[in-house]
């Protein structure tokens, strides 16, 4: 692969390779007028990432979009912030599966070697031993990617170039997020001081949008830590299991939010499928005639979906339970500071006033005018 193809897959062995080859050493890149170019987009990477979707700004340069990937890195690696790295990664894969749509079947298979994956190219798409295709399709969770839903052939699997530019998407986004945050020395993240607080900034929008938007009177405060953990996971771009995404969503149904709400929670996770996404949440919610509740705290230990237990959850066998008595708590707790601000309030103002002394009222203002 040339230069220009280095910088559309610079998650490649020989993309970094190429790089740690350059006569500039990565302090120079960091600070040098002449890496300008790269740092910027450097930035635009990690806050498109944020915002969802990485887009070609075709420069017309391919050094510096080969350097922004190794300097975006370094930029994650500084924030050092698990919701970032996994929105990153999806990010950066989806960018590749969005050029690999369209690309020549030798680079494919050349994209796969570097991961390890052995494919050839079949008359249809693309043919894969069946232990590859499995140890790619492990964090997908549509039911079509289970191999009992594909026909085996000697060992091997047919897919579609659609499925297996999806296969590699996934083999990116695995090996990005494994690799961050980097051991990244302090004096790089001062010499870029400037464009992490922009980054963060962005950072903490977006997070705050997810806490704000859509929830209406449901108090996300007030969630158990297992929903938290299990939203924070789905938000960041984490594939749950089948049984952590019924809880999820389950719970979330019961406390008020709509499907269209649900369903958009979960518009950022690697295999979001609207459709399929609308009929499961929607099949959640009572469609057919039965609505579910989520499960109890019993079931989500045994499914290995109870994270971080406080005090709260001493007291409770189930999620929803969880709710309502910290929404309670947190009730009384305003009850009791609007009650002590009252009796503040009340004894700073002279009497007449609060007793609706008119008269004393309207002398004030006149004095006033
Ligand atoms: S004890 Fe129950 S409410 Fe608390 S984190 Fe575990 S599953 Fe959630």
């Amino acid at each position: 692969m040339d230069e220009a193809r280095l910088s559309e897959y610079p998650f490649l062995t020989k993309a970094a390779e190429y790089v740690a080859g350059m006569d500039s050493t990565i302090d120079e890149i960091l600070v040098s007028r002449g890496y300008g170019m790269a740092r910027s987009r450097a930035k635009s990477r990690v806050i498109q990432a944020i915002k969802g979707e990485i887009r070609n700004e075709n420069m017309g340069l391919d050094t510096p979009e080969l350097l922004s990937y190794p300097i975006a890195r370094i930029l994650v690696s500084c924030i050092d912030d698990a919701f970032l790295v996994r929105r990153y990664a999806l990010a950066e894969a989806k960018f590749a599966n969005s050029r690999m749509g369209k690309e020549d079947d030798n680079i494919l298979t050349e994209i796969g070697r570097d991961f390890n994956i052995n494919a050839s190219i079949a008359e249809k798409g693309f043919r894969i031993h069946f232990t590859d295709y499995i140890r790619g399709a492990a964090g997908m969770r549509a039911l079509k990617w289970k191999l009992v839903n594909r026909t085996l052939e000697s060992g091997y699997v047919n897919i579609t170039k659609e499925q297996y530019a999806r296969l590699l998407q996934e083999a990116i986004r695995v090996r990005i997020i494994k690799a961050l945050p980097l051991d990244v020395p302090d004096m790089f993240c001062q010499s870029m001081a400037g464009d992490i607080k922009e980054i963060r900034t962005c950072l903490e929008e977006i997070k705050k949008e997810f806490d704000e938007e859509g929830f209406g009177e449901v108090e996300p405060g007030d969630f158990p830590p297992c929903i938290v953990h299990l939203l924070s996971s789905a938000q960041g771009g984490v594939n749950l299991a089948h049984s952590a995404r019924f809880a999820l969503t389950s719970f979330l149904l019961n406390i008020g939010l709509s499907v269209d709400q649900v369903v958009q929670m979960f518009n950022v996770s690697p295999d979001f499928n609207e459709e399929m996404t609308n009929y499961q949440v929607d099949h959640i919610a009572g469609s057919t005639g039965t609505s579910y509740k989520p499960p109890s705290c019993t079931t989500m230990i045994t499914y290995g979906n109870c994270y971080n237990k406080d005090e709260i959850c001493r007291t409770i066998g189930h999620p929803l339970s969880y709710y309502r008595k910290k929404k309670k708590i947190q009730q009384e707790k305003l009850a009791e500071i609007a009650k002590h601000e009252g009796k503040i309030r009340e004894s700073s103002v002279p009497k007449s006033t609060i007793h609706g002394n008119s008269s004393v009222k309207r002398r004030d203002t006149k004095n006033k005018g």
